[in-house]
């Protein structure tokens, strides 16, 4: 691994919905291996940023580079990438199963190595045995673990996690948050997460982006971000405790 190489890049983005400018002139780079976290208050720009990444939305200025190659015209579905929202992440009308082989055919994968693929996700994200479930048979935390295993079995090049861990009470938020940080070292996928909890992204980020209005006001390790704070709002923002 070259821990030189970008995975992801944005250059210069903007984006503006009406006349709220939104995101103001971004600059990012997202290092290969690296679990990167957005942090910031809600309406930041944190999802919007997110969603230039994976495609959903296009900048108004500015592009997007994954491995170096210009994407800020390619659709989603052509982006290497697994992503996991807030809620609502997995079909509910299919099994566990069923959830994670949807992206293995779509990719044309045999059946027995689909079979395999699965096997061994579910093992990583401790869901082994539940693969007959539907999700309303799971609790908040398996389906979150559910919905993180369907992004990863198709083996992105990057995992894009918006507030996968919100909706879930704290004794929960707290054990998953080790377990993703876990799985992303032993995988080794680029990862970006985002969350509005600082406490969160000190926790378990390599390099924590704290945004603010449309702006990115610090870029840095969790301790460097702790003890050094760039600005009066990362220093407000981080010694708040939600
Ligand atoms: P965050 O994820 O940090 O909470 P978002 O990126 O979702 O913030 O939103 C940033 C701002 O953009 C907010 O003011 C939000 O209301 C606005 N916004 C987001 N998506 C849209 C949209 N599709 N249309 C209009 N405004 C939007
Ligand atoms: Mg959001």
């Amino acid at each position: 691994m070259n821990a030189m190489i970008c995975d992801v890049e944005i250059k210069g983005a903007r984006k503006q919905f009406g006349s709220n400018v939104v995101l103001n002139d971004i600059d990012l780079e997202v290092k290969q291996g690296e679990l990167l976290t957005l942090l910031g208050p809600s309406g930041c720009g944190k999802s919007t940023t997110l969603n230039l990444i994976a495609g959903f939305l296009e900048a108004d200025q500015g592009d997007v580079y994954i491995k170096g190659k210009k994407v800020t015209k390619v659709p989603p579905y052509k982006r290497d990438l697994g992503m996991v929202f807030q809620t609502y992440s997995l079909f509910p009308h299919m099994t566990v199963q069923e959830n994670l082989s949807f992206g293995l055919k779509l990719r044309k994968v045999a059946k027995t190595e689909q079979k395999k693929k699965i096997d061994r996700v579910l093992e990583l994200v401790k869901m082994s045995g539940l693969e007959h479930r539907y999700p309303r048979e799971l609790s908040g935390g398996q389906r979150q673990r559910v919905a993180i295993a369907r992004a990863l079995v198709v083996e992105p090049e990057l995992l894009l996690l918006d507030e996968p861990l919100s909706n879930l009470d704290a004794k929960l938020r707290h054990e998953l948050r080790a377990e993703i940080k876990r799985l992303q070292k032993e995988i080794g996928v680029t990862t970006i997460f985002v969350t509005h909890d600082q406490e969160e992204a000190l926790s378990m980020s390599d390099r924590v982006v704290v945004m603010n209005a449309g702006k990115i006001e610090q870029i840095s390790t969790p301790t460097a971000i702790y003890n050094h704070p760039k600005t009066e709002f990362v220093f407000q923002f981080i010694g708040k405790s939600n």
